[in-house]
């Protein structure tokens, strides 16, 4: 093998490593071997067709830059793809594509530093006469065709498509989305932006993250602009906004988004809310947000039924362009059914397996990738379930961890309910604290750290630890 390319490319993966999960890395690009280096051209070679589709489809962006730093600005890359055996034996062995001679591929959901790069150029643009071109932030393949109906979503796609038909001008104004992990809330959020845009072209869409909205925020206030930050949201016709329960203890994040809601809203232009849970369950949200949240309509998505889960991975493969035996695909149907997240995992997973080990789709197959991924995923643990767990463990009720008793027992297994909480929950300290017999953040701070500390000290009290993580990870 040419020496340099196995150079050019070591450095290549050392960048690529840095910036992707340890996971995806194992899977996509330790299976590549470096072949040829002729100018600024690397040929690469990758086990199959679908490994370099999956490649553009996904680590393009990636692939760029490590490429551009070690070739310079005129880096190409030419894929030596090994084809499958429908190849006649006189046939080539490789066929060589040039990266990205597919459609131009837009940097998609891959989650990496550079990706900052595509966040709003400048969120600060005050409107001047004419209207300012806002990036979307939309991913064109969260969209309508390939999101399935079933009896889980009916109603919030419903809703969604006749939103995406009307945007402001329906009474789901807002319409909240929720339900739990992985049941196709964002999803359905980019659809309908994205249908918009497409029906719509002149107006302005933007989907935004609540965490990346509280960031902006607080920037805003440091920076002192926080007018601009509100004039910027209020000029927004369709403002998308995911996990809106990332806003819960944030008061000032909650005060200004009520005011840009609320001029939103009386100028006919549409919201659309995503979040974890109904807002009659949404803890510390301010009441007037609540009842705004309720004005529209709240859609749940639920768990996909049996049927379609068939659908859905029915969908995927297609889409993928991978056929596979009927009883796998039920297999995985029949064990897979928390969320639609779980499915698509373990299909990629077949397929990747499949794929650079040249194995077939086999039962087997299947049957360990399921173990993995049903077994692996963490359950969602809740407050009230830590603390059942918790008091169970120190042979007590909840009422007494909740109590405000200052026995010692007591004292530290209310502790340790408020660490746990801290560390497996997304909810923020004063939301435990409420929680756990209505005690205020500084409480749970001083909890956390008093858990930490006896944890390095205390022996005992490490074996309390351990055993409950045991319990509420299994
Ligand atoms: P959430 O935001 O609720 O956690 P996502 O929208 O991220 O869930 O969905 C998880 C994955 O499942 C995404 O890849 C999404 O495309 C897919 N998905 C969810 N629901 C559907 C559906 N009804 N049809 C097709 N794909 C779906
Ligand atoms: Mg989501």
């Amino acid at each position: 093998m040419n020496k340099t390319a196995e150079l050019v490319w070591l450095n290549c993966l050392s960048f690529i490593e840095d910036n992707i999960k340890p996971q995806a890395y194992k899977t996509w690009f330790e299976p590549i071997k470096p072949v040829k280096l002729s100018g600024e051209a690397l040929t690469i070679q990758v086990p199959s067709k679908f490994f370099y589709e999956w490649l553009e489809e996904h680590y393009i962006k990636l692939l760029r830059v490590a490429l551009v730093r070690e070739l310079g600005e005129h880096a190409k890359l030419i894929y030596d793809v090994r084809m499958e055996n429908t190849y006649s034996s006189n046939s080539p062995q490789t066929v060589k594509i040039p990266s990205s001679n597919r459609n131009p591929l837009k940097p998609q959901r891959v989650t990496l530093p550079l990706e900052s790069k595509r966040e709003l150029k400048n969120p600060f643009i005050i409107p001047g006469l004419q209207k300012v071109k806002i990036e979307s932030q939309l991913n064109p393949n969260y969209n309508f065709d390939n999101f399935i109906e079933g009896d889980s979503n009916r109603l919030a796609r419903s809703a969604s498509i006749a939103v995406a038909n009307k945007p402001g001008g329906t009474s789901f104004n807002p319409l909240l989305i929720y339900g739990g992990v992985g049941l196709g809330k964002t999803h359905l959020a980019h659809a309908i932006g994205v249908d918009i845009k497409d029906k719509y072209s002149d107006k302005t869409v933007l989907y935004i993250s609540s965490e990346k909205f509280t960031q902006q925020f607080i920037d805003s206030v440091k920076s002192n602009t926080r007018n601009d930050f509100i004039h910027f949201y209020q000029m927004i016709d369709v403002l998308i906004i995911d996990d809106v329960q990332f806003l819960s203890g944030k008061a000032g994040t909650q005060d200004v988004f009520f005011h840009i809601f609320n001029h939103l809203h009386q100028n006919g232009k549409q919201v659309i809310l995503t979040s974890d849970k109904a807002p009659v369950d949404m803890q510390d949200i301010e009441q007037r947000l609540l009842s705004r949240f309720k004005w529209g309509l709240s859609a749940e998505l639920q768990s996909p039924d049996y049927e379609t889960r068939i659908s859905i991975l029915q969908n995927k493969l297609f889409r993928d362009g991978v056929e596979m035996p009927e009883e796998i695909v039920e297999y995985i149907a029949k064990n897979v059914k928390s969320n639609v997240r779980e499915l698509e995992g373990v299909v990629i997973s077949m397929i990747a397996q499949a794929s650079f080990n040249r194995k077939e789709f086999t039962l087997e197959l299947a049957r360990q990738i399921v173990d993995k991924f049903v077994k692996n995923t963490k359950k969602e643990v809740s407050i009230d379930y830590i603390q059942k767990v918790v008091s169970k463990y120190f042979d007590m009720d909840v009422a007494t961890l909740q109590s405000k008793t200052r026995k010692r027992h007591v004292v530290q297994a209310r502790q340790l309910a408020m660490y746990f909480a801290k560390r497996m929950t997304k909810s923020s300290l004063a939301s435990i604290g409420s929680q756990i017999g209505q005690r205020d953040h500084a409480t749970v701070l001083h909890a956390c750290k008093t858990v930490d500390n006896l944890t390095e000290t205390d022996k005992q009290f490490r074996k309390y630890v351990d055993d409950l993580t045991k319990k509420l990870t299994f």
